[in-house]
Order: C-alpha cells, then sequence, then structure tokens
C-alpha cells in the first residue's frame, strides 16, 4: 500500500480520500460502490474527530445558511448573550478577521439567496439520502425519522418563533406552530417552561453518530476499500497520479479527494486553493444510560441548545466559538452548557455527563465547497459543511461520486465552487 515515491510509479488506488470522518466516509463509500479502488487516509481511527460528537440530527429543516441579514441584525445580541451561545476567543479575533469580514459581506441579501439556493438543493434529498445509505450498509435502524421540535420558552420570544415558523413554512419546510397546552400534549415529561413551539414533521436523527461511522467503516472495507492510519503532509500531482505524503511514507493514487474537515485548507493551500475555512468549536455533554422520556431531538430557541436522545443515552449540544484549531476548550461554555442542563433536565446530574469539544468546519457563507482544484483535475474537495456535516454526508458523497466519476450532476456544482471566495 504505501510506495517508495518515484514518480513513475503506478497508482495503486484510484482514489485517495484524505479524513475519515463523516463527510471522507460517506464519499469513500460511494466510490467503493462504485467501482473504484478507494483508500481513506486519517490520522486517527474513522469517526474520531468532529463527527464523533455531533447532535445527531438530520436537521433538513436548517434551509437557511448561517449568513444571513437576520444572523447579521442580530449578532450583536448573540454576542452580549451571558451563557456564551456564541462567541470568540480573543486570542484568535485576528486570525478570524477576514473571515469575519468575509461572513459580513456573505450576510449581504442577494449572497444569502444564493446560499439558500445552494444549501436548499441538498436538503431536498439529505434524508432519503441518509436513508438509502444505511439500508445499504445493512444498518437501517440507526436512522429515526421521528422529526423534531423547537422549544419557546418565555412569552417575550413568542413573536420571534412565531415569525421563523411561518418563514420556514414558507420555505417549504414542513413545521407547525404549536401552542403551549399542545406543547404539553405532546412533551408530557418536560420539566421546562414551555409558551410555545415548533413541530418539525420530516427531520430525522441518528442513534448515535459514531455508530454511523463505524457502519460506514463497516461497509466501505466490505466493498474492498482500505483504511490507512497516518497524518498527510502534502498532496502532489504528478505525471503518472498523486501521491500523498503521510507520516509513515507516500500512497500514490490516480485522484485524491480532500475531506479533512475543519484541517482542509492547510492541505489545499499548496495546491493554490486559499479556502476561508474556520472552525466554530462546539461542545456537548452526554449522559450513559439515562433513558430520556422523549424521541426525538428538542431545540431551545433562546438557549440555542439541542437535546438528542440517543438509543438509552441522551446528548446535549451547543457553544458556537470562533476559537481556531490549537486552544484547549473554553471553561464557559461548559459552564454554560451544564447551567442549560440544570434549568431543562434537573433530574439528570450534569457533572456526571461526560464533556466533548468538536471542531465544525465553517466557512463564511454557509456553504459547504465541494469540487475540482483549479491547480489539477485529478484533485478534489469536499468540506466546510459547518451545523450540517451529519445531515449533508449523504447527499454530498453521490454529488461528489458523480463528479469525480464524470457522470451527468444532479445537482448544479458551481453552486459549490471551492474557488468562488477568490472573486468575493
Ligand atoms: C457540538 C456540535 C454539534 C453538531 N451537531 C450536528 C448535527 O446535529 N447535525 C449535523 O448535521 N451536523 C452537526 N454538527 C456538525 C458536524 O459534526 C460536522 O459538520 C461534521 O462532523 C464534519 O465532518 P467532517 O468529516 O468534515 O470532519 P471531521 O469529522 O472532523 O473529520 C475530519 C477528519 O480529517 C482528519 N484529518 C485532518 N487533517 C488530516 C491530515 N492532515 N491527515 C490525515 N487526516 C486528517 C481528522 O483526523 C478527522 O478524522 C455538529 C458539530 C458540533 C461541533
Amino acid at each position: 500500500m504505501t510506495q517508495t515515491a518515484t514518480s513513475s510509479s503506478a497508482p495503486t488506488f484510484d482514489i485517495a480520500v484524505i479524513g475519515a470522518g463523516v463527510i471522507g466516509l460517506t464519499h469513500a463509500l460511494e466510490l467503493a460502490w462504485a467501482g473504484q479502488k478507494v483508500v481513506i487516509i486519517d490520522q486517527e481511527a474513522p469517526g474520531l474527530g468532529t463527527s464523533f460528537g455531533n447532535a445527531g440530527h438530520i436537521g433538513n429543516e436548517q434551509l437557511d445558511p448561517l449568513a444571513s441579514p437576520s444572523t447579521f441584525r442580530n449578532l450583536l445580541g448573540y454576542l452580549l448573550q451571558k451563557d456564551a451561545a456564541v462567541s470568540f476567543r480573543w486570542a484568535h479575533a485576528m486570525a478570524a478577521l477576514p473571515w469575519m469580514i468575509r461572513f459580513g459581506l456573505s450576510c449581504r441579501k442577494g449572497q444569502y439567496h444564493k446560499g439558500l439556493k445552494a444549501l436548499s438543493a441538498l436538503q431536498a434529498d439529505s434524508l432519503p439520502a441518509w436513508a438509502d445509505l444505511l439500508t445499504r450498509c445493512g444498518a437501517p435502524d440507526l436512522l429515526i425519522s421521528q422529526g423534531n421540535y423547537m422549544v419557546v420558552e418565555t412569552e417575550a420570544a413568542l413573536a420571534r418563533g412565531r415569525a421563523e415558523q411561518r418563514h420556514l413554512s414558507e420555505l417549504g419546510v414542513a413545521c407547525n406552530w404549536l401552542e403551549a397546552h399542545e406543547m404539553r400534549e405532546h412533551l408530557p415529561h418536560a420539566r421546562h417552561a414551555m409558551a410555545g413551539g415548533i413541530r418539525f414533521h420530516k427531520s430525522g436523527h441518528v442513534a448515535n453518530p459514531y455508530r454511523v461511522s463505524q457502519a460506514l467503516e463497516t461497509a466501505f472495507r466490505a466493498a474492498g476499500g482500505h483504511v490507512h492510519q497516518a497524518r498527510v503532509e502534502a498532496i502532489t500531482p504528478l505525471d503518472s497520479g498523486v501521491r500523498i505524503d503521510h507520516t509513515g511514507g507516500h500512497i500514490w493514487a490516480g485522484k485524491a479527494l480532500i475531506c479533512a474537515g475543519a484541517w482542509s485548507h492547510h492541505l489545499a493551500r499548496p495546491l493554490g486553493l486559499h479556502l476561508p475555512l474556520e472552525t466554530e468549536r462546539g461542545y456537548h455533554l452526554h449522559w450513559e444510560k439515562v433513558n430520556a422520556p422523549f424521541d426525538c431531538p428538542i431545540g431551545f430557541f433562546e438557549r440555542r441548545i439541542l437535546m438528542t436522545p440517543m438509543g438509552e443515552d441522551l446528548r446535549m449540544t451547543g457553544g458556537t466559538e470562533l476559537g481556531g484549531l490549537s486552544a484547549p476548550p473554553t471553561p464557559k461554555h461548559m459552564t454554560a452548557l451544564k447551567y442549560h442542563a440544570a434549568a431543562v433536565i434537573p433530574q439528570y446530574e450534569a457533572n456526571s455527563a461526560k464533556t466533548w469539544m468538536g471542531y465544525r468546519p465553517s466557512l463564511p457563507d454557509f456553504v459547504p465547497a465541494m469540487g475540482r482544484l483549479k491547480a489539477d483535475p485529478r484533485v478534489f474537495i469536499s468540506t466546510g459543511h459547518q451545523h450540517l456535516g451529519l445531515t449533508l454526508g449523504a447527499v454530498s458523497a453521490r454529488a461528489m461520486r458523480d463528479l469525480i466519476l464524470e457522470r451527468p450532476p444532479a445537482l448544479d456544482m458551481n453552486a459549490y465552487n471551492p474557488h468562488r471566495f477568490h472573486t468575493l
């Protein structure tokens, strides 16, 4: 598998996929099923990056890119919120400044509408694509299609909550508004305040994101795929193929696909792609064997947190922190999550939960970057799936398989052009 680096070496693999998160795994699997000889290279075992600890929500109701006029209007309020729902580390502020400027530009109406169109096109099939993929993996039970709720706790937020529901309905999202008494009927065990809420009918969640990664890896190996554990240091296109330099040597492939999540821009930059990728760090609390008394994800509108039942376990996620890739977790985010847990699920001891932090790979317009690199037509990238990497994994994998294998595309891939920021 690992070969001596000479430009005359014949490629051992058709395609090398760098990164074994939910994006790399779904993409590698679709390519292997299409008859390609594929290797995945990751510095860790598959599924242990950001894809390990997310909320497990197949959030197909999230059509709106976060870069929007409304986010821009409310940004100061979010930043000033005491419970640290949105924040940035001061030490990282200068490094993140170009991203923030681009984010501001992406919030303009015209850019927002472009993003909305691009995300809506992916979301249209995000849940059916997962149903299909997990069925083919022999693990259909990992997907639960029970919809989800968004709780509005206070009278003060009712008008905004209702407006959000109307806006999403207008965009075609299957959802309706529930009054306080209806929320009580739907969620009889809730101990938190409920002034009203939104019922989303067509979204889903997974039994556990890591188990999804394991199912994808098993199916990938069964389809003849190879997994190689090493840190990739460079990707070099040469006449006879693409050489992947890693910590233990080299791998030769006909093509390379970068799916390295929040680290992808480091691998793409030497190839001429300057991707303005930032990480939005997010946190979770995870309780084992508590059997939550609800069967689908519940979001909290004012708190900006999400709780998801995962089999017998329960997970709460929150926090959006522009924090870079090297600093330790910021304690105030974990404190904030524990504060929310004590308020909405007092029956579970917050200090008994496992804690985790991960790195959302986010571009300033909140649209993934999926396409071919200008520098060499044999090198591709799929990253920037922000808060929706699990949701969009299966549908993105199909789109990239078609692009890489030069099949007729089901989507207009121009919308996800990784080079689009060069002209913004
Ligand atoms: C708190 C939180 C909650 C979330 N909730 C949801 C949710 O409910 N629904 C949803 O759809 N999304 C959610 N997300 C977002 C989702 O988790 C991410 O978008 C997704 O995991 C990104 O997947 P990925 O494969 O791109 O990245 P990762 O899972 O991070 O995988 C990237 C991989 O690349 C590897 N890698 C990087 N550099 C190299 C290198 N040089 N050499 C070798 N390997 C390398 C890493 O080791 C890693 O394994 C959430 C995220 C967070 C943080």
